[in-house]
């Protein structure tokens, strides 16, 4: 647990101009008054944005994002609760007795320099302030662990968070499975420590036979895939276990059957279902915010529909084979320490590859993500 204490925060820079004009140098050096008062006022650094500085009591703590500043609340007022949605900069908070609350956010946590995009996300454990009926302020944010995020112009945007485990839903048709794209959802999960669940939709609409090789080099990593059909009920009392008492987030193109995958899971979660349209064969997208679904028999979901998928977010080229299970364990016998395993000599990697150790297809799969190139 973390200590409690004063810290100093950095704040965003949200009003007035850069502290330090231009001129200022050259003023400094003419020995102009007004820029020796100014040289004294001001901590001119490199920082940027980020040196406006005020005082917080509360802890702070590494969560899932890096460093989280989690402000005191006045627990005689505030209510624990869980974000079901955010939209725009109204959260929907659930509040541990079950009722839902809009809450607005704490202008402290909005200006705390997370680099986020949303300081809030579907999923969060906050303390809300009561303001009221069915209004409130969100006061705090706990620490989170994990997350699981996409990058939004140039910022980390937390699209769920506080999940153990990512249940990537693919479709055997319709649309067709895109293999490269679970590698890449297989990655986020590997990167975020969450356990994947790789799902295999509308199996009613093939012959299984055909996907067990793609299931074999995924179950011999270890990964579990199972084959479902949400239309007549194949694999779901298997999904339905897995789901029951965890946090799950669902992944996966619109389209696949996901809200037909946990409408099937449980009974009365009504989701609407989209029709695949029969061009694109995209599947139209409906909303695009994530949604904290509680499930009746204990656990929770987040549904992310519309969001086909995540950017990878800071990770460095070099990082990315480590997240290749199958890839990994050759590292070490490349002949060059930095070895991108692409186009150098004596690659370990490669020479798997040609030998049938390693799947191809897998490996043309590290080469597209490493290329940064969607899937
Ligand atoms: P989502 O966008 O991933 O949530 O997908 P939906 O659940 O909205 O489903 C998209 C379409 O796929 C709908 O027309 C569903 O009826 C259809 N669908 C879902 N699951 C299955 C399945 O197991 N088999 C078949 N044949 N169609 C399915
Ligand atoms: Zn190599």
């Amino acid at each position: 647990m973390a200590k409690k204490k004063k810290f100093r925060a950095e704040f965003r820079k949200n009003r007035g101009s850069r502290a330090r004009p231009p001129d200022l140098t050259r003023e400094f050096r003419a020995g102009d008054e007004r820029g020796q008062d100014r040289a004294r006022q001001e901590r001119v650094s490199g920082k940027g944005e980020l040196t406006r500085k005020r005082v917080v009591i509360g802890e702070e703590a590494a969560d899932a994002d890096g460093f989280a500043v989690t402000p005191d609340v006045d627990l005689a007022v505030c209510r624990r609760g869980r974000v079901l949605a955010v939209y725009g900069l109204t959260s929907e908070v659930e509040s541990e007795d079950g009722a839902v609350y809009q809450c607005a956010t704490r202008r402290l946590l909005k200006t705390l320099s997370t680099g986020q995009r949303h300081v809030v996300a579907a999923g969060d454990w906050v303390y809300f302030r009561p303001a009221g009926g069915n209004e409130g302020i969100i006061e705090r944010i706990e620490p989170r662990h994990g997350v699981i995020s996409r990058t939004s112009r140039g910022r980390q945007h937390v699209i769920a968070s506080n999940v153990d485990q990512m249940i990537i839903v693919t479709s055997a048709a319709e649309p067709y499975i895109k293999p490269n794209l679970i590698d890449r959802f297989l990655l986020t999960a590997e990167q975020n420590g969450l356990r994947p669940l790789i799902c295999i939709n509308k199996v009613d609409l093939i012959d299984p036979a055909e996907l067990q090789p793609l299931v074999g080099v995924y179950s011999r990593m270890g990964y579990q895939a199972v084959l479902l059909s949400a239309r007549d009920g194949a694999g779901v009392d298997f999904v339905r276990r897995e789901l029951k008492d965890r946090s799950s987030v669902v992944v996966g193109q619109s389209g696949v059957g996901k809200s037909s995958l946990l409408n099937a899971v449980e009974a009365g979660l009504n989701l609407r279902i989209g029709a695949v349209s029969s061009e694109s064969q995209k599947g139209k997208h409906t909303t695009t915010t994530a949604r904290l679904i509680r499930l009746l028999m204990g656990g929770y979901v987040i549904d992310t529909p519309g969001i086909r998928q995540f950017q990878l977010w800071d990770i460095i080229p070099a990082e990315v084979v480590t997240y290749f299970r199958d890839l990994r364990p050759y590292v070490s016998r490349c002949r060059f320490p930095n070895c991108t395993h692409s186009h150098e000599a004596d690659c370990a990697i490669k020479d798997a590859v040609a030998d049938g150790h390693l799947d191809a297809r897998r490996y043309e799969s590290y080469l597209a993500l490493l290329a940064d190139e969607p899937a």
